[in-house]
C-alpha cells in the first residue's frame, strides 16, 4: 500500500520507501560486520517486525536462521508496563546462539529489555538488538540498540509493519496518522 492509497488518513509522511531501505541496509552492513564468521540467529516481535525482519534478512548477504516470538503486555493500558507474557515461545533453543533481536521500534523500551533478561536466561552467547525506529524521547529504561535505522519524534507512527487497530502494517513508508483517525 501506498501513501497515495490513505492520503486521506496520514498526516506527514516519517519515512518514505526509498529511506527505508537505507536504514535497512544500514542494518544489515552493521551486522555483517559482527558476525563474518558465525550464523546469528534473528530472532523477530510478532507482528510488527515482519516488515523489518523480511527486509533486514534479505539485505543480509551471510547466513542467518530466523525465529519468531509473540507476547503480550499484561494489563488493559495502551501503554507498555514491561511485564510481558509469552503467547507464542520460540522454536530454536538459545544456548550458546549469537542472538540478534529484530525490532520494529524502541518506544518505552520495556519490552526491550524485559526480552534481553529473558533471553539471557536462556543462556545465549550474545544478545544484540536491531531496530529500524527508535524514539528517544519515549525511553524510559536504558536499552542499547545495536543496529538502527533512524531515530524519530515521539509521536505515533503506523506503516511498515506498524498498525493502528491492525490497520496500516501493510503501508510501506512509516506516517503520523490524523487525529481525526482515532476520533472515529
Ligand atoms: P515499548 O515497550 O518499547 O514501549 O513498546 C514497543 C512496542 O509498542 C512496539 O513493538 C510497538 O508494537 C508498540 N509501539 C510503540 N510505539 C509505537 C508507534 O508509534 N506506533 C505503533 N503502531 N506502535 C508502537
Amino acid at each position: 500500500m501506498e501513501f497515495s492509497d490513505v492520503a486521506d488518513d496520514i498526516e506527514s509522511v516519517v519515512l518514505t520507501p526509498e529511506q527505508i531501505a537505507e536504514g535497512v541496509a544500514r542494518i544489515a552492513r552493521g551486522i555483517e560486520k559482527d558476525f563474518p564468521h558465525s550464523t546469528p540467529l534473528l530472532i523477530g516481535v510478532l507482528k510488527g517486525a515482519v516488515m523489518v525482519m523480511a527486509d533486514v534478512a534479505r539485505e543480509l548477504h551471510i547466513p542467518i536462521e530466523i525465529d519468531w516470538m509473540a507476547v503480550s503486555s499484561y494489563g488493559q493500558s495502551t501503554q507498555s508496563s514491561g511485564v510481558v507474557r509469552i503467547v507464542k515461545d520460540l522454536d530454536i533453543s538459545l544456548e550458546g546462539r549469537d542472538v540478534i533481536i529484530v525490532e520494529d521500534i524502541v518506544d518505552s523500551g520495556l519490552t526491550l529489555s524485559w526480552l534481553l533478561e529473558n533471553f539471557s536466561s536462556r543462556q545465549a552467547a550474545t544478545i544484540k538488538v536491531a531496530a529500524l525506529l527508535r524514539k528517544p524521547d519515549a525511553m524510559k529504561v536504558d536499552v542499547t540498540v545495536d543496529y538502527l535505522g533512524f531515530d524519530i519524534a515521539n509521536d505515533f507512527v503506523v506503516g511498515f509493519g506498524l498498525d493502528y487497530a491492525e490497520s496500516y502494517r501493510n503501508l510501506r513508508g512509516v506516517g503520523v496518522l490524523k487525529p481525526s483517525v482515532y476520533s472515529t
